[in-house]
């Protein structure tokens, strides 16, 4: 008989051999000394000491675990505020905390269509929506990036009354942006609910960073549905979906992501509640993480890296194209070498050919910070360049 791991042993050798291996690097609280320009703390706030002490006072009143399903114990008053704050903040009718961003595109895409149903999704959407789309068990039909005319036909074509059409909003690697007024166009032309993922949107896209479907004017359509996270400009933990009372309600009912699971802890939603807080007073945050960003692209792009994404101050992922995985590796080694972490993106989170590093600015990245990095790209440059 084989030993049953000896296969799994010999699968991690040749991802290793391929460049393709991940490893856990557990990090300081400092970042070992080094830039952060890797996270998804875009505000800068994940350390902030409002986060903290609102994190802790709603430890101190509701303990250290919600104790339940939302549908039981697990809702306190904080959770019923932090929905409404949410919904509030994106300009939606209402909104429902679940315990992860995952969590939410599974809740939100699986409830809202199901057998008999069409879902469009693009290529390059999160892993969760990917997940999500197979647990629909609906017709999924992947339409290649940002192509409405696709979205539309699949739409058109379609024998089943009822269809989703889901997208992120930024996508999370290449930074890039959706053409949501298009998409809702076409989506409400066919009707079909058009599901919108904001999880690197919230916080950095728009005025006050109220999102990009705030900013495309759609936050209130009643055909829309938001997703988002609580883990990245809000530097806490969980996710939601907002949307209309009728969204929410079917969620609450049959949402399995949202009645099987236990509700977000208390510090999450205190913290969350407290980031909502610092945006209220300091709504000049979001636009500071874009120009950031923007500084960051020009700098790569002055040394002559490829980069994706909007040009322009849209979001705040900025990834640089090297193609090659083991170049890539060596590239975010090198930039750690000279004080800047970044993250390094290789098969199968993006395509064949497009290994990349992923720049995130931060809100509260300073001049010296980018001189740093500005000094570690050239390091790159000069080993990996042509
Ligand atoms: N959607 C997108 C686009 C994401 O990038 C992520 C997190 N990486 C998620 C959803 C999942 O959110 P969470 O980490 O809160 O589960």
């Amino acid at each position: 008989m084989r030993d049953p791991l000896a296969r799994l042993r010999e699968a991690t050798e040749r991802r290793d051999t391929a460049g393709l291996r991940r490893r856990l690097r557990p990090r300081s609280e400092d970042h070992d000394g080094l830039i952060d320009l890797a996270s998804n703390d875009y505000l800068g706030l994940s350390r902030d000491p409002r986060l903290v002490e609102g994190a802790v006072r709603a430890v101190r009143e509701w303990g250290t675990g919600s104790t339940g399903s939302r549908l039981v114990t697990g809702t306190t008053r904080l959770h019923r505020e932090l929905d409404q704050r949410l919904a509030a903040f994106t300009g939606t009718p209402a909104g429902l905390v679940f315990s992860s961003g995952f969590l939410a595109n599974l809740g939100a895409v699986t409830a809202l269509s199901g057998p008999g149903a069409l879902v469009v999704s693009d290529q390059v959407n999160h892993a969760s929506i990917v997940d999500a789309c197979r647990l629909s068990r609906s017709r999924v039909v992947i339409a290649p990036h940002r192509d409405v005319a696709a979205v539309q036909r699949a739409l058109a074509d379609r024998d089943e009354e009822r269809a989703l059409v889901v997208t992120d909003a930024v996508f999370s690697v290449d930074g890039d942006l959706a053409p949501l007024r298009e998409l809702h166009q076409v989506a409400r032309r066919h009707g079909a609910l058009l599901v919108i993922d904001e999880a690197h949107a919230l916080g950095v896209v728009g005025p006050h960073g109220r999102g990009a479907a705030h900013e495309a004017g759609l936050a209130a359509e009643p055909d829309v549905v938001l997703t988002l996270t609580l883990s990245k400009s809000l530097a806490s933990q969980g996710g939601a979906v907002l949307g209309a009372p009728e969204v929410i309600e079917t969620l609450v009912d049959t949402g399995r992501s949202f009645i099987f699971d236990t509700g977000l802890a208390p510090a999450a939603v205190g913290a969350a509640l407290a980031a909502l807080d610092v945006l209220a007073a300091e709504p000049e945050l979001p636009a500071r993480a874009r120009d950031r960003a923007q500084r960051i692209r020009l700098l790569a792009e002055g040394l002559g890296f490829e980069t994706t994404g909007p040009q322009g101050p849209a979001a705040a992922v900025v990834p640089v194209v090297l193609g090659d995985p083991h170049a890539a590796v060596r590239a975010a080694e090198i930039c750690a070498e000279h004080g800047a972490r970044v993250g390094c993106f290789r098969p199968p989170s993006v395509p064949p050919g497009r290994a990349c590093l992923r720049l995130t600015a931060r809100a509260s990245l300073t001049e010296a910070e980018l001189t740093v990095l500005e000094g570690a790209l050239q390091k790159v440059r000069a080993e990996t360049g042509p």
